[in-house]
């Protein structure tokens, strides 16, 4: 007989976004005249840049013509693009990246989720508070956590973010083997300096640990000062993997294109003390799992990586970064205590009471979506995250409503 995966019985019953959803039908069918704002999950909403449709349109004509016709594309994805990838954001910025070391995918979320499978079972695993929950998730499929117990899986570190360590949780004092970080961080916005990141990378030496490092947000990064990939930072190419996507940076949410950086050098034990390479057991899941991005998607992703492309990001990142700004300033404005939005595309705003019940009151006042800290983990409570992810007069209407409700 047919048996389900025991470990899916372990998930949280309701996802957060679920749970959302259903709040807001119900507040829309008992008040239809209402228009809701959403400044909740984190899509985007700006058109793809030009030159990036460009050449997607280029990429289909080519597909339509025998004489330039492509098949199944490398699993690694197109040399055209990870060599852009490697000159553009790693070789620029000095960081001992080839594009060897690039594996094209068509999304970060798969990859932070699928990387776990090339651990051991019992791996001893650290992740943030609050967190991106497919972290969290993917594991607890996998069988490495224990039971949901009061608002955590038995058998994880949780670093937790709060106040005292500017959102930014150091190192813990046990060895662990696996950490999961995330810079600029999603729910948070916080941004971890060169130093911090420093202290993680020495831990992972120290204790033998691997970074996974999700860098979904760096395109947001304004402060010169702050690292936009961990292999600014000495070593790291020994000790860490590094997650990207153009989701977030390019518009790419629909269109979808990410890529993950498996450094060369990087060798794990199995079980038997044998030393394996990480990038050949990456690899291997790749080409046996996966299929490669579709070759006009990859074209239009290498786009990004020109300087037309380039400046395009800086553009659609700077628009959605002043609606950032305009949160931020509101929220401080009617006394709350604000994380995130000037190096990041999410504020996140102390709200001192039950997440829930103020995600209610906004919903129900102020008729805007935004999204309970509770949801993304125990140290989430207490705060709500606001996205600035809308059309600049959709904010500055949800702020005007916001200020009216709250004030
Ligand atoms: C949005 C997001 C991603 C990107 O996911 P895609 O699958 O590439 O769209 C990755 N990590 C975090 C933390 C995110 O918020």
């Amino acid at each position: 007989m047919v048996r389900a995966n025991a470990n899916y019985g372990k998930l949280k019953a309701s996802y957060l976004f679920v749970e959302i959803g259903r709040r807001v039908s119900a507040f829309q069918s008992e008040h239809p005249d209402r228009q809701v704002i959403k400044l909740g999950i984190g899509d985007v909403t700006r058109s793809l840049p030009k030159v990036v449709v460009d050449a997607f349109h280029a990429g289909v004509d080519e597909q339509a013509d025998d004489a330039t016709f492509r098949g199944y594309g490398p699993e690694q994805g197109y040399p055209f693009l990870r060599e852009a990838i490697a000159a553009t954001d790693y070789a620029s910025r000095g960081c001992p990246i080839t594009a060897d070391e690039v594996f094209v995918s068509d999304g970060a979320k798969c990859d932070t989720g699928n990387f776990q499978e090339l651990f051991a079972a019992d791996l001893s695993i650290a992740l943030p508070d609050p967190v991106y929950p497919v972290y969290v998730d993917t594991n607890v499929m996998a069988g490495r956590t224990g039971a949901w117990n009061n608002g955590r899986y038995g058998g994880l570190t949780y670093l937790e973010a709060n106040p005292g360590n500017g959102f930014v949780p150091p190192p813990p004092s046990h060895a662990v083997d696996l950490v999961y970080l995330c810079y600029p961080n999603n729910p948070t916005g916080a941004v971890a300096t060169r130093e911090q990141l420093g202290e993680w990378v020495a831990y992972a030496k120290e204790r033998g640990a691997l970074i996974l490092f999700d860098a979904a947000y760096e395109a947001y990064i304004r402060d010169d000062s702050i690292p936009h990939s961990i292999y600014e930072i000495d070593g790291a190419a020994d000790v860490a993997v590094e997650f990207r996507s153009l989701s977030k940076t390019a518009g790419f949410t629909g269109t979808r294109c990410a890529f993950t950086v498996v450094p060369q050098r990087i060798t794990v034990a199995d079980d038997t003390g044998a030393r394996h390479r990480l990038w050949d057991l990456w690899n291997r899941r790749q080409s046996t799992k996966f299929n490669g991005v579709s070759y006009p998607v990859q074209r239009a992703a290498a786009a990004v990586f020109t300087d037309a492309g380039q400046q395009a990001v800086r553009t659609m990142s700077d628009y959605y970064l002043a609606n950032a700004a305009k949160i931020r300033a509101t929220m401080q404005r009617l006394g709350y205590d604000c994380v995130g939005g000037d190096n990041s595309p999410y504020v996140w705003v102390r709200t001192g009471s039950d997440s829930w019940a103020f995600f209610d009151d906004v919903l129900h006042r102020a008729a805007v979506v935004i999204t309970p800290g509770a949801g993304f983990g125990t140290m989430g409570e207490g705060y709500v995250r606001i996205s600035a992810f809308n059309h600049a007069d959709k904010v500055e209407e949800a702020l005007e409503r916001i200020k009216a409700a709250l004030s």
